[in-house]
């Protein structure tokens, strides 16, 4: 039974969600292990959605540390079909401004050995992830921050590093001659285990500050990067409300299909414990024939 079709996973500055009706939370376990924190289920303008800090409450998991598998899968269990992700970013172009909205369409992978597949243990898939957002929630979520005012940049590459320190000035002036726009620490695995389990994906980018390339006249201080990411949290749960009456129809999304054509294994020998754990993500592939 579906207990949401829409999912919020927050990022740093957004650990809980105001306004949600018919409130309940939820602890789900999956083969993979804990989510980030229990998921709180509820009502926005009518739609019902589930949402998951994905540092936890309090902030107390590093992106390193987040177990993105349990994360996602558990969304896939309460019938999450689309996923709106607010991360924090740093710009890394002038005319991304702080406090300015980046819907990316792009994703470089500078991550080092984060699990990032569900799949392995006796069954191989590639899915496709050329497009790694759904364009369809992209477009309602651009739609959905230009109702609330916010300066909205549609489109951009999103350079995922590792973490936890910030870049040193050599790589953040690589990263930039290499054409990225924000730069941030949370969007791989998430990403790709969105593709996987099928789930449409987009990401609001709320740019803190400029990243360590700029040469500012005012100095960045901790004080200022808190104030700008309390005021992007405002604007995202703005934006998020609004998106509740313009979602896509995703039944006929590509990525409600991602994994039809990218199972390479030979269905008769993935093992039976493999097939127990990933039922929920494979159940429409391993019916005889399919
Ligand atoms: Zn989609």
């Amino acid at each position: 039974m579906a207990e949401a079709q829409i999912a919020v996973i927050g990022g740093s500055g957004l650990y809980q969600m105001e306004g949600l009706a018919d409130l309940s939370e939820v602890r789900v376990a999956t083969p993979f292990g804990e989510p980030s924190d229990v998921i709180t289920l509820g009502t926005l303008e009518g739609q019902r959605i589930a949402f998951l800090p994905r540092h936890g409450r309090g902030h107390r998991i590093s992106p390193s540390e987040i177990n993105a598998r349990a994360n996602i899968y558990a969304l896939k269990l309460l019938g999450v079909k689309q996923i709106i992700a607010v991360s924090a970013c740093g710009s890394m172009r002038e005319s991304i401004a702080p406090l300015d909205i980046v819907i990316p369409d792009q994703i470089f992978d500078r991550t080092k050995g984060r699990p990032s597949t569900f799949f392995g243990q006796g069954i191989v898939t590639h899915i496709g992830f050329a497009d790694p957002f759904c364009q369809r929630l992209s477009n309602a979520l651009l739609e959905a921050t230009k109702t609330v005012g916010a300066r909205v940049h549609s489109g951009g590459t999103y350079v995922c590093i590792e973490g936890p320190q910030f870049s040193t000035k050599a790589e953040s002036r690589i990263y930039r001659q290499w054409g990225v726009d924000v730069i941030g620490m949370t969007a791989i695995p998430e990403a790709k285990l969105a593709r996987e389990a099928e789930i449409c994906y987009a990401t609001l980018a709320l740019a803190t500050d400029y990243d360590v390339w700029h040469e500012s006249s005012e100095p960045v201080t901790v004080e200022m990067v808190v104030a700008n990411l309390m005021k992007n949290t405002e604007t995202a749960k703005r934006i998020i409300r609004a998106a509740m009456t313009m979602l896509p129809n995703t039944d006929s999304c590509g990525c409600q299909s991602a994994l039809k054509d990218a199972i390479i294994t030979d269905r008769t020998l993935i093992p039976a414990e493999t097939k127990r754990d990933l039922g929920p993500l494979l159940y429409k592939y391993l019916t005889p024939n399919a």
